[in-house]
């Protein structure tokens, strides 16, 4: 299966990839988590990515594609693959079906993760990363056990830095002008579905499973 999990930040992507994965035993791509990573070992692509994360901005598509490109090359993905905070410009979508079509490949399904703008800031705000296993928690919704330690590995739990209000409101203005045409770009194509992601965690991914078994 070759999924795209599409919807503003604080939609429930990242929660609901790892759901995903977890049961289709599928290679998550999340760029966002690639940049990150990057950012940590101090090489070249993290120090330009993260001007432009810092600000709540999209890395440059020259950036990204290139860098989605390769990865898909890798032997993992023959199973299938979870993009999740890609593609997220048009040309980035474009982008991804030359190099699917080159593969002899497309996409299965891109998820789409339906919310009310009104409370993405506070679920970005809230949301609190394991630092070991990247597991996503929120301080309010989706709490940890322990205060600042992960249920499942007891590591360290953390905020990204770019959760704060100011960043986050100009990451969905960016999504609204940037990302939410791929809407109609992947409705044309007949591979949308459409999720409710006002519901509990579970209930998201319960309506998930039932789109993919279609
Ligand atoms: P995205 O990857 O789309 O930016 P996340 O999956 O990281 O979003 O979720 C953002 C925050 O909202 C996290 O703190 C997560 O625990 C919380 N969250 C995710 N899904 C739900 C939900 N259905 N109801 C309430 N909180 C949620
Ligand atoms: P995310 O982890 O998906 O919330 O992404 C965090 C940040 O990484 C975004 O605000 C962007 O600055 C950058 N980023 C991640 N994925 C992309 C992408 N596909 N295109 C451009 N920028 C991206």
């Amino acid at each position: 299966m070759r999924l795209i999990l599409l919807g503003p930040p604080g939609a429930g992507k990242g929660t609901q990839a790892a759901n995903i994965v977890k049961k289709y035993q599928l290679p998550h791509i999340s760029t966002g988590d690639i940049f990150r990573a990057n950012i940590k070992q101090g090489t070249d692509l993290g120090n330009r990515a993260k001007a432009f994360m810092d600000k709540g901005e999209l890395v440059p598509d020259s950036l990204v594609v290139e860098l989605v490109e390769d990865r898909l090359q890798q032997d993992d993905t023959k199973v299938g693959f979870m993009l999740d905070g890609f593609p997220r410009t048009l040309p980035q979508a474009e982008a991804l079906d030359s190099v699917l079509e080159n593969m002899g490949s497309t996409l299965s399904y891109v998820v789409n993760i339906v919310v009310d703008p009104a409370v993405l800031v506070e679920r970005a705000v809230g949301r609190r990363i394991c630092r070991d296993c990247g597991a996503t928690y929120h301080v309010k919704f989706n709490p940890s056990k322990e205060d600042g330690v992960c249920d499942l590995c007891s590591g360290e739990l953390y905020q990204r830095s770019d959760d704060n209000e100011e960043t986050v409101s100009n990451r969905i203005a960016v999504y609204t002008n940037e990302t939410a045409p791929l809407v109609d770009y992947y409705k044309k194509s007949g591979k949308l579905v459409t999720i409710d992601g006002l519901q509990d965690i579970d209930k998201v991914f319960a309506d998930i499973e039932k789109a993919l078994e279609v």
